[in-house]
């Protein structure tokens, strides 16, 4: 096999990263967009020694796992990768790739991982999305092919996977809510009309770069955040008017403005055109208050899932001393402190465990500790004589897992029960492996909260031998 070689195929079954697999006389080749069950006519585009790549010239037979995509930019946009999945296969794939992920990254074969609870919504799930501008729009094989002339130094929407600088031009997406659509089309027509020009990745030039929305999905409330290089105060003065006679549902503009050259929407400093600057939302009847640039869980509905199960995984009693580790703005310790007699949370980032105090003031919850600081230095025998030996832990760490002297000092620490929510099964299940003289692993759940991607979350209940 070389590159270049066009072969038939018959997939095996899902990879890595929303990939595809299958096997030539047991060599490996992975086929992006493929679904398991699909005979293939495919081309191999890179060739390593234990496996190759190959992009689909033609599907000769579909899977019975296929199904229609919703959307018109599906394969295009970077956004949904699996629309054309059937969300029960979804769903076991994601399973799958947990059970994988124990198998190779902690040596684990005989675990039985439990079936994926599905996402509330499998569309319209998401309560944020962050588009882009930029001033080189990607064109669809569609729009290529039709006779219609396209402005291709404008676009606005998600980017094609791979492409950072460029951008699908989406007039339509199922992510988030009809509104958010609505908005973002109407920002397009306004900044076309006016000529705002977009920025440039290459020049470091032009005015438009990211376009926030954040909704509370319980609350109603729409955030919109313009992320800019620079403040021009007419133009955010006729931004407002525009929402607010157009998509009167925005209860407040914010303006976000970004200077420097990193492709991201957080800037130097955030203005709130009109409205009250942020939003809320509620989870388990808690509302929380969001900031611009706070972060909140993604999937509102989802969460609730999620923090559900990691509640019941905790198996929480009113004697009990809970802590919360990685907790972020204190969702998952607000969520679990009527359940116990006090939750201790632990965060990196000061502004999100000040979001946390207020946010348990503002639920009337009185028995929650919250603590900044950096777990590997924080987290010391000095932490535990000072707040209390915990009988159960909740861990949530961000997608690269744990310092291994973390996992160190939880194994010496040896709480009765653990509870490790993650985003991301490899790294779990790599510090699992540091946990399993201390631990058995009594329930594996994953949990979507990312439908038509390939993300899963899961939550471990572990339990002291
Ligand atoms: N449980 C929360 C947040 C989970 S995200 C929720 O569900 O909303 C992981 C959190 O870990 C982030 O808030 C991040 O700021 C925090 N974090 C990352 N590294 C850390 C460290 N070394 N010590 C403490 N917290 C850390």
């Amino acid at each position: 096999m070389k590159r270049g070689d066009e072969l038939e195929l018959t997939i095996e079954s899902f990879a890595d990263k929303g990939k595809s697999l299958a096997r030539v006389d047991g060599y490996v080749v992975f086929v992006g967009g493929a679904v398991p069950g699909d005979k293939v006519r495919a081309q191999v585009f890179k060739k390593k020694r234990k496996h190759a790549e190959a992009r689909i010239l033609e599907v000769l037979e579909p899977s019975p796992l296929r199904v229609e995509p919703r959307c018109a930019y599906f394969g295009v946009c970077g956004g949904c990768k699996w629309q054309h999945v059937d969300y029960a296969a979804q769903l076991e794939a994601k399973r799958e790739s947990v059970e994988g992920a124990l198998r190779y990254e902690a040596g684990l074969s005989d675990i039985v991982v439990e079936p994926t609870l599905p996402s509330p919504d499998v569309y319209f799930y998401r309560n944020k999305m962050e588009f882009s501008f930029s001033a080189e729009r990607w064109l669809t094989q569609d729009e290529i092919g039709s006779d219609a002339s396209f402005d291709r130094d404008f676009g606005l929407g998600l980017h094609p996977p791979g492409f950072y600088g460029k951008v699908v031009d989406l007039h339509e997406c199922h992510l988030q809510s009809e509104l958010s659509v609505r908005i973002v089309n109407r920002v397009r027509q306004l900044a076309k009309w006016e000529n705002w020009q977009p920025w440039n990745v290459h020049t470091h030039e032009g005015f438009l770069r990211h376009l926030v929305i954040r909704q509370g999905v319980h609350t109603g409330e729409t955030l919109v955040n313009l992320v800019t290089n620079g403040f021009v105060h007419k133009r955010m003065e006729q931004l407002a008017t525009t929402l607010q006679n157009d998509c009167p549902e925005v209860t407040t503009l914010v303006n976000t403005i970004h200077t420097g050259l990193g492709q991201t929407s957080i800037g130097e400093e955030t203005r709130t055109i009109y409205g009250p600057g942020l939003l809320h939302d509620t989870i388990g009847g808690l509302t929380f208050e969001i900031d611009p640039h706070a972060f909140f869980q993604t999937n509102t509905k989802g969460a609730e899932v999620l923090y559900t199960a990691a509640r019941e995984a905790a198996g929480l009693g009113p004697d009990d001393l809970l802590y919360d580790l990685y907790c972020g703005a204190g969702t998952i310790s607000l969520f679990c402190a009527p359940h116990v007699k006090h939750v201790v949370g632990v965060e990196l980032v000061p502004e999100a465990v000040a979001n946390a105090k207020a946010n348990a003031e503002r639920n009337g919850i009185s028995n929650a500790t919250f603590v900044a600081g950096d777990m590997l230095k924080l987290f010391t025998p000095e932490f535990v004589r000072k707040h209390g030996t915990p009988d159960v832990l909740i861990v949530d760490p961000p997608r690269a897992g744990m310092h291994h002297k973390v996992v160190k000092q939880i194994a010496e620490l040896a709480p009765e029960r653990l509870v490790y929510v993650s985003c991301n099964p490899r790294s779990q299940a790599r510090d699992l492996a540091g946990l399993l003289d201390t631990y058995t692993v009594e329930r594996v759940q994953p949990v979507d909260m990312f439908p038509h991607t390939a993300h899963v979350e899961t939550v471990m209940t572990l339990r002291r031998k």
